[in-house]
């Protein structure tokens, strides 16, 4: 092991990671387009970019010289009381390219953070509606919506996050998991029904992750769904916030996955993608009627003010990545890989062990019949020329968008390998 690595083990904490018997880590030295390098001298492909953020790949030369440009000019400057091209380009973009409705942005630092915001704004925009007694959130079971503790408590509530913190998170209403395309949505919407009967009046908003739970289970349900839930926040006064943190940026194959439901929420998160994967930055978008509603509460304002809010290196290199993204065929990108991943990864439905295999938009995943050894799992891959990082039962791929043919075929042969080597 390098001093580096030795180091790292001693003293870094990673995420989710024990301190006292840390799984191994790798050492990257470079990346560029779908490739990490790594410390041995082997270049793998990166099957998960980065956390759905590296859509365009590593040091694309245009987010590179929009990071240089920004730092050329300033890195950043505070945002009370100052504003900046690079923070209103933005916002200009985001409200573009955004379902219509959604007009006003606040800018945030990580995808927890924005996550964080959109309940303070739920909470608001009730209290300046007149009904401060809702104070609770709705959401399902199954998903993921960050780290902090806001955000915690409407992760799913068994196991994980509410097994760790027993007692401290706020208590938040929950309904089923929604079922997967073409399954029981009649049935989901009663037990829905269910859980709001005595609840409807403390409800504020509903907050679920469109189309796609990501790290609560890499679950895809029915459009329906979504539509059933825009409803509900209709019919009973509750505002519907998406968090789109993993699915926006053409992941599922429209710019927004909610778009793929015709819903519009009054509140949306995202994050990840949103800088092409160079520098955290998130955004929370919110119609008139609740910018104002928040306004109008008894604090006036929106109760939030990071210290690297709107921080122009970011705003900068995220206008660029939007910029990449429409100017370019991303629709036609995400297609192909979509194509490459059902392609090499259907047949290993097939084995014995394997659970599920599904695939939506540029997401790829392969559900076991139990949990994954993540260190096995990584190393087939990475001796099939793959970084992976498969958690629980699933090994899952979601791929850049300009990955090519013939480096997808790597990256579902990646796949394989891990599901392979678990399987014995
Ligand atoms: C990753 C993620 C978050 C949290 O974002 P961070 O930047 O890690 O804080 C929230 N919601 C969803 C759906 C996510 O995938």
């Amino acid at each position: 092991m390098s001093d580096l690595a030795a180091y790292d083990r001693d003293h870094v904490w990673h995420p989710y990671t024990s301190m006292s018997t840390p799984t191994p880590t790798r050492v990257v030295t470079s990346a560029r387009g779908v490739r990490l390098t790594l410390d041995d001298g082997r270049e793998v492909i990166d099957g998960m970019s980065s956390w759905w953020c590296a859509i365009h790949g590593y040091r694309h030369p245009v987010l590179d010289a929009a990071v240089r440009d920004q730092l050329g000019r300033m890195a950043h400057v505070m945002f009370g009381g100052i504003t900046h091209e690079p923070a209103v380009s933005l916002t200009r973009r985001l409200v573009e390219l955004t379902p219509p409705g959604l007009e006003h942005v606040f800018l945030a630092d990580s995808g927890s953070v924005a996550v964080e915001v959109a309940i303070k704004v739920a909470l608001q925009a009730q209290r300046g509606r007149g009904a401060p007694e809702r104070t609770r959130l709705l959401t399902v079971r199954g998903g993921y919506h960050g780290d902090t503790f806001g955000a915690m408590s409407v992760c799913d509530p068994v196991g994980g996050m509410h097994a760790a913190y027993p007692r401290v998170l706020p208590r938040q209403l929950f309904a089923p998991r929604p079922p997967a395309p073409g399954g029981d949505v009649a049935g989901w919407t009663t037990e829905l029904d269910g859980v709001l009967a005595d609840h409807a009046n403390e409800v504020a908003a509903v907050i679920v992750e469109p189309l796609l739970q990501g790290a609560g289970g890499m679950h895809v349900y029915d459009v329906e769904c979504l539509r059933v839930l825009r409803r509900r926040c209709d019919a009973h006064g509750w505002l519907l916030v998406l968090d789109e943190i993993a699915t926006g940026f053409g992941r599922t194959g429209t710019m927004f996955a909610a778009e793929q439901a015709g819903v519009v929420p009054d509140v949306m998160c995202v994050g990840k993608a949103l800088t092409g994967g160079y520098l955290t930055l998130s955004a929370v978008l919110t119609t008139g009627e609740v910018a104002a509603a928040v306004s109008s509460s008894d604090a006036g304002v929106l109760m939030h003010g990071p210290t690297y809010m709107g921080n122009p290196l970011a705003c900068a290199v995220a206008s660029a990545s939007i910029d990449l993204l429409v100017g370019g065929d991303w629709a036609g990108q995400v297609a192909a890989v979509s194509a490459g991943l059902g392609a090499g990864l259907r047949p290993l439905g097939a084995l014995d062990g394997v659970a599920d295999v599904r695939v939506l938009g540029a997401v790829g995943v392969v559900q076991l019949e139990r949990q994954v050894d993540v260190e096995r799992a990584t190393a087939a891959a990475l001796d099939a020329g793959v970084w992976l990082r498969p958690f629980r039962d699933l090994v899952y791929a979601m791929p850049p968008y300009v990955t090519s043919p013939t480096e997808l075929a790597t990256v579902t042969a990646g796949v394989a390998a891990a599901v392979r080597a678990e399987l014995g």
